[in-house]
């Protein structure tokens, strides 16, 4: 296990200028960043695998330590397959506190080895989500201080293809 290796996981659908914080905030403290999207089967997503993992590719593009993955499974094994020892999440209110305390206690129960650290989200990103980008851009409003600049017209076209 690497103590400079995290991990990033999440649904990213899409990636937000809040999740974009949290990874350019991590890769200052950390050598090496992994941003992990989970295939969850129980959560239906907008976006495929696919583009939310090429949207988060071209939003990261300008940092060096960061990479990209994509996993289907728990965090925990795929956390110790790649050599991660910490898995980073983002806390934007209280009402995130519970159901992150309670992945992180499970995750532990896991695997006692895997820590979760929890970077607060910046004050400006705290009402933001995948969601609320989601609901703006389905109504072709404005999404451009949302998401990275570079991936605004892949969104929207998204939307206006569907
Ligand atoms: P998940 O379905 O795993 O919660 P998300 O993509 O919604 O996936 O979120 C991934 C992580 O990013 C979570 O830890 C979440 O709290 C955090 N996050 C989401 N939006 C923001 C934001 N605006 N600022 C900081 N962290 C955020």
């Amino acid at each position: 296990m690497n103590k400079t290796k995290v991990l990033y996981p999440g649904s990213f659908d899409p990636i937000t200028n809040g999740h974009m914080d949290i990874i350019e905030r991590s890769a200052k403290i950390f050598e090496e960043v992994n941003v992990a999207v989970v295939k969850n089967i129980q959560k239906k997503s907008t976006f495929t695998l696919e583009q939310r993992v090429e949207m988060i590719e071209k939003a990261c593009k300008h940092l060096s330590n960061v990479k990209i993955h994509q996993f289907e499974g728990l965090t925990v094994d795929f956390a110790k397959q790649i050599g991660c020892s910490t898995i980073i999440r983002g806390l934007r209110a209280i009402s995130d506190f519970e159901s992150e305390m309670q992945m992180s206690l499970a995750n532990k129960k896991l695997n006692d080895e895997l820590e979760t650290l929890f970077l607060v989200a910046d004050g400006k990103y705290a009402f933001l989500s995948s969601s609320i980008v989601r609901e703006i851009a389905s109504y072709g409003a404005d999404i451009s201080e949302l998401v990275p600049e570079n991936i605004v017209e892949d969104i929207k076209r998204r939307f206006n293809d569907k």
